[in-house]
């Protein structure tokens, strides 16, 4: 028997027929390291993928019509879909799955409904977390940017809850499209994830990439959005907040000036600040973090991204490149 099954139903056949080539495809959207059994059969669910802590995974539910909504949930974390628009014809949705940073490897459980008027169905899936093999990095830094006194203390929750508050409500649409935009082209540390030792104490990992670029470079949006939040905050300095939409935010931390204020609506490309070395940081770069529903994910994962536009990178290619620091929104 198909689902959705209505023996009642005669003049319901484009709702029966919708799901007949329901199926779900993920692909992995950085380094390829996808390692995919066969699709035995979606609905028996058991389809298994996997992808590495820090990437981005893209969810296809290919549908045949009639299908009004998908979502999902992933450790915990709602995925939400949109209609997938790259095709000339709707072709099903898509969504994105992060997979942070710090999720335990091993095999976790992907569920997918999809709605379908008053019906809908849950599938399930299995994915594989690989682990990635994230740096070591040992700083050095002024004792009270490690060792906070309880001022500082206090300031540092303060600005943690409104971050949090901040992105505890999602734009319920989809804000961003086509591709994505570097925002500097300067040097990437390539210190995603990277385990931190700062003073010889170990600290959170690293939450975003840092790139180094010239104190004064433009820094750009990714992508379409909003200005959710702008802040001068004890570790992550001036820093702009960027919401895209349905869970997807990202972060642009030690700016030298912030060049947009809340609420305002940017587009991919738009300058947001310049390159600094506010809050902690040893020399002027841009921190670039992605929060994806609440995974921390690499952030240059969205340049592979299977969503080509027409924009390109906005920013100016700096000519030289002083020593790249580093820093942190965490400590
Ligand atoms: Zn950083």
């Amino acid at each position: 028997m198909r689902w959705p099954y209505d023996p009642n139903a005669r003049c319901r056949t484009t709702e029966r027929r919708f799901w007949l080539g329901a199926m779900i495809f993920l692909a992995v959207a950085l380094p390829i390291d996808l390692v995919e059994d066969p699709l035995q059969s979606a609905q028996a669910g058991d389809a298994h993928y996997s992808g590495k802590q820090g990437q981005i995974l893209v969810v296809n539910v290919p549908t045949d019509g009639g299908v009004t909504g998908v979502e999902g949930t992933f450790l915990g974390r709602s995925l939400s879909f949109f209609p997938d628009t790259r095709f000339e014809e709707p072709k099903g949705f898509v969504g994105l799955i992060g997979i942070d940073l710090q999720d335990e490897p091993g095999i976790h459980e992907l569920t997918v409904k999809v709605q379908a008027g008053e019906q809908n169905q849950t599938f399930t899936y299995r994915v594989q977390v690989l682990k990635e093999k994230f740096h070591v990095e040992r700083l050095t830094l002024p004792k009270n940017k490690v060792d906070l006194d309880e001022k500082s203390l206090a300031r540092w929750q303060a600005e943690q809850a409104q971050v949090k508050e901040m992105l505890a409500n999602d734009s319920p649409t989809k804000l961003w499209q086509g591709g994505f935009v570097e925002p500097v082209a300067g040097k990437r540390t390539g210190i995603f994830g990277s385990v931190r030792v700062m003073n010889g104490q170990a600290r959170n990992p690293h939450n975003g990439e840092d790139i180094g670029a010239p104190l004064g470079t433009p820094v750009a949006a990714t992508n379409d959005g909003v200005v959710r939040l702008t802040v001068d905050h004890f570790f992550s300095g001036k820093g702009v907040f960027l919401d895209h939409g349905l869970g997807f935010y990202s972060m642009y931390f030690h700016l030298d000036e912030v060049l947009v204020k809340d609420g305002d609506v940017v587009k991919a490309g738009q300058i947001v600040g310049k390159v600094g070395a506010s809050g902690r940081a040893t020399g002027p770069h841009l921190h670039w973090g992605v929060k994806l529903n609440g995974a921390r994910v690499n952030p240059y994962a969205l340049l592979d991204l299977p969503f080509k536009g027409s924009v390109q990178s906005a920013a100016p290619v700096p000519v030289t490149v002083p020593g790249s620091g580093v820093g942190a929104p965490d400590p």
